[in-house]
């Protein structure tokens, strides 16, 4: 979203703030491919997803959607939840957020801190039950605007109109290949078109958790859960199932050997990205880092 229309409806600074990430070099299996990790936590609320909430809030108030006798409420598990949470505590909207129950404890305390409130549901069920029960919760219209996130063109849009454009800018339009996970895709829809529009031989690699039991936090595995309504499965070129265990090691490697404390979702993407990188034989490749690994301290992947 442009600075002129934040400053119209009077956002403060730091949301301005958000988008505009560093393109950083990782190190690549293949001498051949330059792999850039694009850091998001360096957007104020620390991941990838103030860019879709920021939309998200800047849309609903431009259509008269969202007004300040109403709570903004959606699902989430957790990132999209911080940022609402930020967001609506600088421009003065309550926050209710419905996550499953094992959701990192840090997301959990982060968006409380912020004011949201939050209701918790069956981890066994994941983010499609949280889906489920703000569903429920919001059909009381009266009370709240349903943010939607899997739904919600806003999400997709920020990410055209700022990922996308960033990483042709970056890379000075020489980025062969978009490797990123898959939540709601908003990231991978908005940036995918983006690039796919700048440059249709622009390879489209899409994240997923390689079965329904492989958590990693942030994404779905598309086949086994809700499919949010703004993904489009035949956008992305190909896709890289990844397990849980691949993340770990990723993620710990990128800590260990390149100094970047990513999180676990990130860590997934990496090894898709290294993956590419030893298949093609020339090329770069832009990864998707969602948040920092701060985020994950109490989580097993760290203990
Ligand atoms: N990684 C993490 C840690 C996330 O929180 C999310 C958002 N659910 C994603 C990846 C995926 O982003 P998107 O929703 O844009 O697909």
């Amino acid at each position: 979203m442009e600075l002129q229309t934040l400053e119209r409806i009077e956002c403060p600074l730091l949301l301005a703030r958000v988008g505009n990430t560093p393109l950083v070099p990782l190190q690549s299996p293949n001498q051949a491919v330059q792999i850039l990790g694009k850091v998001e936590w360096f957007n104020p609320g620390g991941s990838v997803k103030d860019r879709a909430a920021r939309a998200i809030f800047e849309t609903a108030i431009a259509e008269g959607k969202l007004t300040h006798d109403k709570t903004l409420i959606d699902a989430t598990s957790g990132n999209t939840g911080i940022a609402y949470a930020m967001i609506g505590a600088a421009l003065g909207y309550r926050v209710e957020l419905v996550m499953p129950a094992n959701v990192s404890a840090e997301r959990k305390k982060i968006a409380r801190a912020y004011g949201a409130t939050i209701t918790l549901t069956d981890p066994l069920e994941g983010s499609d039950g949280a889906i489920i029960k703000v569903r429920e919760l919001a059909l009381d219209r009266a009370r709240y605007y349903y943010a939607d996130q899997y739904n919600n063109d806003a999400n997709w849009r920020a990410h055209y109109e700022t990922t996308g454009k960033e990483i042709w800018q970056q890379t000075r339009g020489r980025i062969t290949h978009l490797v990123a996970g898959v939540g709601t895709s908003g990231t991978m829809m908005g940036a995918g078109r983006r690039l796919k529009e700048n440059n249709p031989a622009v390879q489209l690699v899409e994240v997923q958790p390689a079965d329904e039991l492989q958590v990693i936090e942030g994404l779905k595995h598309m086949p086994s859960a809700i499919v949010p309504g703004i993904y489009d499965s035949n956008l992305a070129d190909r896709q890289v199932a990844i397990d849980t265990d691949a993340a770990y090691r990723e993620t710990h490697r990128a800590a260990r050997e390149e100094g970047l404390f990513v999180g676990l979702s990130a860590g997934a993407a990496i090894a898709a990205a290294r993956q590419v990188a030893r298949e093609i034989e020339q090329g770069i490749i832009v990864v998707i880092l969602p948040d920092g690994g701060d985020r994950y301290l109490s989580t097993a992947l760290w203990s």
